[in-house]
């Protein structure tokens, strides 16, 4: 019988790396969605893809941001992910490898494993271990 929804969450160690992540994670997440926003906005408003005479510069330019923006900010995420482990397992907390995952771990629902640890973070101040199932809380 498992019993891994009786644990207590014990302190993540470096309760400063998590939320560093978490804002990492979600600036990605709105970095592209400002991308697709203005993409589309400049596919809609662009008469064809030949004709770009009544394409607004702003919304190129607020692409061309949030994809810089992205990019860097991905590649700290992926940085930072590699780098922030689990205290028990030494599995990486925001960085999805392909190894198996616990059956205790925080995954909602079309969403995947990183998603769905950052927002129960976010909103619970708690996740469990993608690797090993162990629920961590935030605070000390
Ligand atoms: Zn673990």
């Amino acid at each position: 019988m498992l019993m891994i929804s009786r644990q207590r969450p014990r302190a993540y160690p470096q309760p400063a790396r998590l939320v560093v992540g978490i804002l990492i994670d979600l600036l990605c997440k709105a970095l592209a969605g400002l991308g697709l926003t203005a993409i589309g906005v400049s596919l809609y408003r662009a008469k064809s893809l030949t004709d770009w005479s009544h394409h607004d510069p702003a919304w190129a330019l607020a692409f061309l941001g949030s994809l810089v923006g992205y990019l860097v900010m991905s590649t700290w995420r992926m940085y930072h992910g590699k780098r922030t482990l689990c205290s028990l397992c030494r599995g990486p907390v925001f960085h999805v490898q392909s190894s198996a995952k616990n059956r205790g771990a925080t995954k909602w629902p079309g969403l995947g494993y990183r998603t769905s640890a950052v927002l129960s973070m976010l909103f619970t101040g708690q996740y469990r271990c993608m690797y090993c199932g162990t629920p961590f809380r935030i605070k000390k």
